[in-house]
């Protein structure tokens, strides 16, 4: 039996999550049976060992991927749920445009564009207008007011990432799924991504998800679940370092 971890109020709820890679003898079941919550206005990391299925449960859980088992439900701000899993192609793009966010670990700013172009570009592709006083905190608390006319290319790694936030912050989604955010960042600017990560959860009320195998980044979040061969390995809450580091140890990470 499987057990399912829940949270008060969920921002994305999947069931029994079945992917499988390849078929045959060499079929690879990277998500075996996974049921999890994750919490509107938490921040909850993802960690296992590598190969785990951390990245290939981001991927489905955000609908840009598809499961070959198992239900995705993502709700709103009223509490009321959308099935991904129900969804077709152009409904999902819709979706993923209006209502999630993503932070990758390669920033994926348009090298042409400039800061502020590029945090808006979201929103225009969804033919939406930011909310001006939600975009000038955004930009005050990213401390990027200085910087929104320069390309991604006289911007340091920090200042990119920073920018790729709001990028994913100024449309509001209900979620914003992060895929190991630091991981092209020196430890200073890792660390003030994710405290900011963590204060857009507190402070602003944002639901975040990261993938992460950084024990340290992972003591950021509210919450820690661990995966294990494309199955769920327990959770921890209000992690700190140690607890992750030891628990992925005695896991075999
Ligand atoms: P993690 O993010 O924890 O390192 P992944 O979700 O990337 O793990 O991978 C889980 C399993 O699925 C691994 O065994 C991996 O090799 C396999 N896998 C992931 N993506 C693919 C793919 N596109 N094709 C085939 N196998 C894949």
């Amino acid at each position: 039996m499987t057990t399912t971890l829940r949270t008060t109020t969920p921002a994305v709820a999947a069931e029994g999550l079945v992917k499988v890679y390849g078929s045959g003898d060499t079929a690879v079941r990277a998500l075996d049976g996974v049921s999890i919550e994750f919490g509107a206005g938490r921040f909850t990391a993802i960690m296992g060992p590598s190969g785990s299925g951390k990245s290939t449960l981001m991927h489905c859980a955000a609908g840009l991927d598809t499961v070959d088992g198992g239900t995705i439900r993502l709700y709103d701000r009223d509490g009321a749920a959308t099935e991904l899993t129900a969804l077709g192609d152009r409904a999902l793009t819709r979706l993923r445009r209006h209502r999630i966010g993503f932070v990758f670990q390669a920033f994926n700013l348009l090298p042409t564009l400039t800061a502020e172009q590029n945090m808006n570009l979201p929103l225009e592709l969804a033919g939406r207008h930011a909310d001006p006083q939600w975009r000038r905190t955004l930009v005050d608390v990213l401390g990027i007011a200085g910087r929104l006319g320069h390309r991604p290319a006289q911007l340091s790694g920090g200042q990119q990432q920073r920018v790729a936030v709001a990028r994913a912050l100024l449309p509001r989604p209900d979620v914003v799924f992060a895929d190991e955010p630091t991981g092209n960042l020196d430890s200073r600017s890792g660390q003030e991504l994710l405290g900011f990560l963590r204060r857009s959860v507190r402070e602003l009320g944002q639901t975040v998800v990261m993938v992460t195998h950084d024990p340290v980044a992972a003591a950021f979040a509210d919450r820690v679940v661990l995966l294990v061969d494309g199955r769920l390995a327990g959770e921890i809450v209000e992690p700190t370092a140690e607890d992750v580091l030891d628990r992925l140890k005695r896991l075999g990470g």
